[in-house]
């Protein structure tokens, strides 16, 4: 049986905080004198309902745990973190989404806290041999004139390298606020040569996904696992080369499908989709990127040829070089070959 860890692979749907490892939460937490819930720190995954309810619950735990993340220390630390656990995994390529409107009240300002992210990432690349580049997110629940200021900041920084902002999202609740209303700021990152990569079709089915794909014209789509529920929207998807960030112990902490075993990876694998597998938030959900091929393996029967694919299909869904992917690709090739 080959080692997963060895599998060269792209990890293209990772929260900012959401990486966080709970010890380091921890220290963070008790050197800033905050309170943290039980829930971040037991070490079980976190299980919701997919209804309001459940995103609250959700929602607020991520905050508590963003609210100790207050200073420069912590946001290199975590940029830090979260490349030496993607390389310890196998990953040779992180596009690591951030709102940078959270943490800019202890910098200075949106501007200042995107640049000591892209700057660790730049710093974290070299020392552990992963490639770190950025994914600049809005969020739904604020005004779309928000998302465009966003935009246009992460336009100014818009590369494929390390410590380069690759891509735009738009996360947080896909019930709330109107997508269309963000498809200006999208215009603005896509001019600027970014991915599109907003959230849809995780808690909503595909009648959001369809929202998504004709209002922001995405790349990749954040989850977009219930476009399995209109096999001509998959088509559709698979033909126009949408990639799907898929993260399946989110969708089963957030209640999306009951079990392991209902997250319809096989189905969407079959179909052609293009695949990314993402941890999105392994601080919540306990699982981190090795997990989610794991249980590709365990659970839905993945080949070790299958499970290469896989990897290919998230290289080559990433913003990174030609010589990057290239290099990654071959790394599968020779995984498999071993
Ligand atoms: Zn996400």
């Amino acid at each position: 049986m080959r080692d997963l860890a060895l599998l060269p692979k792209a990890h293209l749907h990772l929260h900012f905080t959401g990486s966080l490892r709970v010890s380091s939460l921890r220290e963070m937490s008790a050197a800033h004198g905050m309170r943290l819930p039980h829930a971040l720190t037991d070490g079980v995954a976190l299980r919701v309902p997919a209804d309001e309810r459940g995103w609250f619950r959700f929602q607020r735990l991520y905050d508590a745990a963003r609210h100790c993340v207050r200073s420069e220390a912590d946001m290199r630390r975590l940029v830090d973190e979260a490349a030496a656990d993607d390389a310890a995994e196998g990953s040779g390529r992180l596009e690591i989404q951030v709102d940078p409107t959270s943490y800019a009240p202890f910098v200075g300002g949106i501007t200042p806290a995107l640049e000591i992210v892209l700057d660790e990432a730049r710093s974290a690349s070299a020392r552990h041999g992963v490639e770190v580049a950025v994914v600049v997110a809005a969020s739904r629940m604020r005004h779309p004139l928000d998302a465009r200021t966003l935009a246009r900041l992460a336009a100014r920084y818009a590369g494929d390298g390390p410590g380069e902002v690759v891509g735009f999202g738009l996360s947080n609740d896909e019930r709330r606020g109107d997508t269309s209303a963000f498809a200006h700021a999208f215009r603005i990152a896509q001019r600027a040569g970014l991915a599109s990569v907003p959230h849809g079709g995780e808690l909503l089915g595909p009648g959001h996904v369809r929202e998504v794909v004709g209002a922001l014209a995405p790349d990749r789509l954040g989850h977009g696992v219930r476009s399995i529920e209109d096999q001509s929207l998959l088509a559709s998807l698979v033909e126009s080369g949408v990639a799907l960030e898929v993260c399946p112990a989110s969708n089963v902490s957030l209640g999306v499908y009951s079990h392991d075993e209902d997250v319809p990876l096989r189905e969407l694998f079959d179909a052609g989709a293009q695949v990314a597998l993402g941890a999105d938030d392994p601080l919540l959900f306990g699982s981190r990127l090795l997990d989610q091929y794991e249980t590709a393996r365990t659970v839905h029967g993945f080949s070790d040829a299958e499970l290469a694919d896989l990897a290919r299909s998230s290289i080559r869904a990433s913003r990174a070089s030609e010589g990057t992917r290239k290099r990654l690709l071959d790394g599968v090739d020779d995984w498999l070959a071993a």
